[in-house]
């Protein structure tokens, strides 16, 4: 293509060298006026991806350690799932929940088996699986108790979706803000405080909505045994057990779901959507044997639930990130990128702490670095390598989790650098 300079030679431009192209910058500008501006992309129009590589239009290389948060688990342009993709395009795209699909039933089957689920409800993302858990829990509780037993505890930090009920579920006010009245029956509590979870529970309480790792809310781990505590508390007050896996789950921690870190929790409903469609957008909220038959016809749907292109895909990447090989990739590169982390942390003092669990981790920024995750974002970018934050005190890595050691190494590298450059700044912290 003119005007496109392919690098695949592994090192980034330097800064500067020519800057963006005449169409880049045209792209970018109308994207900044035409867009709603609910967002506020960085300014580059990427272009194609190999593995955790990503170029933009200009022929800039990227290392991806953000994985378009949580969702290209497998990197970019694998051959398999591209394979399945055009397999099903060439055969049915649509069939709506009047039919059965052959791709979309497997999954179903193949999910369950994997899993502690007896029945799948598919949509589109994570949002709405979290709503159907909600309506799920709601319906549950009508069927054999008073209508006062309709509330739903979820936890401060926590992220759910932004659809009303799911931004409802998010108790974070930043999240919530103008869009009120926001619907009732919530309650929210301290994450990893019992007594907090104790004041909050009761009678009233059909289900319990928890991240057994909160993603947005800062890369927090649930502590060791709160969520048997929490699961101890659903079976006395009869309330479902609900873990919000959409950015834990999926092999992301290094085991399929994130909860299984916990010896003896079962759910009885888990959410999962970012990674299964390894870039497509499909979701699913996953029932076991308590609630299997809660939602009967007509209690709920979605028209595009269930797509079988995306579904096509999704049993290739649930084949893949379940393999035994794959998991423990994402064991070793969690340990190796920690490593890093503690090293650079050792020469320039820039964290308190990594959290998190296999490649699901969090950088907590302190003293002068606190508050600047966002600009160190900008900075990264600027040395080639993409990482996410979690607010504004948390780098957040979500590297795809088939990353090489080459790649994490080249990412590393880059992080590195473009860190030393932030610390010789010295106390040149800008504010906000
Ligand atoms: C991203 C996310 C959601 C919302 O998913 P969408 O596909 O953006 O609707 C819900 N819960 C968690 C934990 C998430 O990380």
């Amino acid at each position: 293509m003119p005007g496109q300079r392919a690098r695949n030679d592994g090192m980034p431009v330097p800064p500067g060298d020519s800057g963006p192209s005449a169409k880049s910058r045209e792209l970018v500008s109308t994207g900044q006026r035409r867009y709603v501006p609910n967002y506020a992309p960085k300014e580059m129009i990427l272009d194609r991806g190999a593995g955790a590589r990503m170029w933009d239009l200009d022929g800039t290389e990227y290392v991806d350690f953000g994985a378009g948060i949580s969702v290209t688990s497998l990197g970019h342009g694998d051959p398999d799932l591209a394979e399945a993709l055009a397999a099903q395009a060439g055969r049915l795209w649509h069939v709506s929940n009047l039919y059965f699909a052959e791709p979309v039933v497997r999954l179903a089957d193949e999910l369950c088996e994997a899993s502690f689920a007896d029945r799948v409800f598919f949509c589109n993302s994570g949002a709405e699986a979290n709503e159907a858990a909600i309506k799920l829990a709601r319906k549950h509780a009508s069927l054999s108790h008073d209508p006062e037993k309709h509330e739903i505890v979820t936890f401060h930090g926590g992220f759910h979706g932004r659809t009303i009920a799911t931004v409802t579920a998010t108790a974070q006010p930043k999240y919530q803000e103008g869009f009120g009245p926001m619907p009732g029956g919530f309650r929210y509590c301290d994450y990893n405080n019992v007594a907090a979870l104790d004041a909050a529970i009761g009678e009233r309480t059909c289900a319990v909505l928890v991240e057994p790792i909160q993603g947005e809310g800062g890369v927090v781990p649930a502590e060791d045994g709160f969520l048997t505590a929490i699961a101890e508390r659903c079976r006395a007050h009869d309330a479902l057990l609900m873990f919000d896996e959409i950015q834990s789950g999926l092999a992301r921690t290094g085991r399929l779901f994130a909860h299984q870190w916990e010896e003896g929790v079962v759910p009885d409903v888990v959410t999962i959507a970012k990674a299964l469609g390894g870039g497509l957008p499909i979701g699913a909220m996953l029932v076991g044997e308590k609630a299997a038959e809660t939602f009967q016809p007509g209690s709920h749907g979605s028209t595009f639930g269930g797509n079988p292109i995306a579904a096509a895909v999704a049993r290739v990447v649930l084949r893949k990130l379940r393999s035994p090989e794959l998991l423990a990739n994402v064991a070793r590169q969690g340990e190796r990128l920690r490593r890093r982390l503690t090293a650079l942390h050792n020469e320039i003092g820039f964290i308190s702490e990594v959290r998190g669990k296999g490649l699901m981790l969090g950088a907590v920024l302190r003293d002068e670095w606190a508050g600047r995750a966002g600009e160190l974002g900008e900075v990264c970018r600027r040395h080639g390598v993409l990482v996410l934050q979690a607010g504004p005190d948390v780098v957040r890595f979500l590297p795809p989790l088939n990353i090489t050691d080459a790649e994490l190494d080249d990412g590393m590298d880059r992080f590195e650098s473009a860190m030393r450059e932030a610390a010789g700044r010295g106390g040149a912290k800008e504010s906000g």
